[in-house]
């Protein structure tokens, strides 16, 4: 097998390490004679794989005592409708922020169950910047403000968390979650999907201030109930193992990399020179403002539209994988998450290079 680099959106690519040490594992995990999958969720060996990935989650991330960590399912989609059942607790409305394809879905599952709030929104500038905070309607009333740090889809990032006065913070952090550190503290919820920057998916990962749970309103579902789930221990059905054991090797070849501030000075390095690569030629185009562009996905077009599909197949032919753009913004996105080497980067760049000295 030659080696490629796969900048997939989601699922994406995962540390070679990890991959490896799983297959080491597979069919006899730590002397048990068992693969994980195998594994009943409630026995000592499974426990201790879902504990210890918690402990080191709470390590990565500086998660204090006063915050739930839980492992769900359903993807970050479903915490679009679990965020308003468990936080809206008698108020009418919360508050959204409206910065491209994924706040959309988020806004529209929460208009089912509360009035919507739209504070500050961009699609107007085809979500390609961020209004100005000072430039938001109020939302005193919210009974919280949801926003999207990192769009996948249009590779637009916030670059400051938002001032909420108070008012609980709900962050859907799919794709940005572990590329830097964070201050937890400013937050009520964090969600995020694990298939981008956590590992496989089917495991959906919260993080929940305690105080927060236990206010659910009374039609919603036990399991997307965060109280049943805490007090489950995230186990109150059979929770997906396979993927929670591979999230927990993630976060110790996390820590092996340095922790979060490591990887943020290796992300900032990586999307750094990307960014400057289709800065400095006029074949290549990213149209987010420059205070606001992903770390993580950085879309970009051709000058001509026409060489799309040239470029992706040179691309695929030179190892270079999965750089389609999402099908609502077209052109190009690179996926450059933490378990893209900066090899890959690197390589990327490499052939861009190329592709515009041949075509241009
Ligand atoms: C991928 C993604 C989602 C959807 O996640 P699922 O786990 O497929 O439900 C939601 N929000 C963001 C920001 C994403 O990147």
């Amino acid at each position: 097998m030659s080696a490629i680099y796969n900048f997939s959106a989601g699922p994406a690519t995962l540390p070679t390490e990890v991959l490896q040490q799983a297959k080491d594992e597979m069919l006899d995990w730590n002397g048990s004679g068992m693969c994980v999958m195998e594994m009943s969720h409630r026995g000592k060996e499974f426990v201790s794989i879902a504990e210890q990935a918690e402990a080191d989650l709470r390590e990565l991330m500086s998660i204090s005592n006063d915050y739930a960590v839980l492992f769900l399912q359903g993807g970050a989609s479903s915490q679009f409708a679990m965020v308003p059942l468990n936080l809206l607790n008698g108020k009418s409305s919360a508050a959204y922020t409206n910065t491209g394809q994924w706040s959309k879905k988020a806004i529209a599952e929460a208009k089912r169950y509360c009035d919507v709030n739209v504070v500050a929104n961009s699609e107007a500038e085809n979500f390609s910047t961020i209004p100005d905070e000072s430039s938001w309607a109020d939302f005193k009333d919210a009974a919280y403000l949801h926003y999207t740090p990192n769009e996948t889809i249009g590779g637009l990032e916030f670059a400051s968390i938002p001032e909420t006065g108070g008012i609980p913070l709900v962050a859907d952090m799919s794709s940005t979650i572990l590329s830097k550190p964070i201050d937890i503290s400013r937050f009520g919820i964090i969600y995020a999907g694990a298939q981008k920057n956590i590992g496989p998916a089917g495991i959906t990962v919260v993080i929940a201030k305690k105080d927060l749970i236990g206010n659910a309103c009374k039609e919603t579902p036990a399991m997307l109930n965060y109280q049943t789930q805490l007090k489950g221990g995230s186990m109150y059905n059979t929770p997906p193992t396979y993927s929670w054991y591979i999230a927990g090797l993630v976060f110790q070849w996390l820590k092996k990399q340095g922790g979060l501030s490591g990887m943020a000075e290796i992300n900032q390095r990586k999307a750094g020179k990307l960014y400057d690569a289709i800065d400095q030629s006029s074949f290549y185009n990213n149209p987010v403002d420059k205070r606001y562009r992903s770390l993580m996905n950085v879309p970009f077009t051709l000058a001509n539209a026409d060489l799309d599909a040239t470029f992706l197949s040179m691309a695929s032919e030179r190892g270079l994988k999965t750089l389609k753009g999402h099908r609502s913004v077209g052109g190009m996105r690179a996926s450059i998450y933490n378990a893209m080497p900066e090899a890959g980067v690197d390589a990327l760049i490499n052939f861009m290079e190329d592709f515009e000295k041949e075509k241009a």
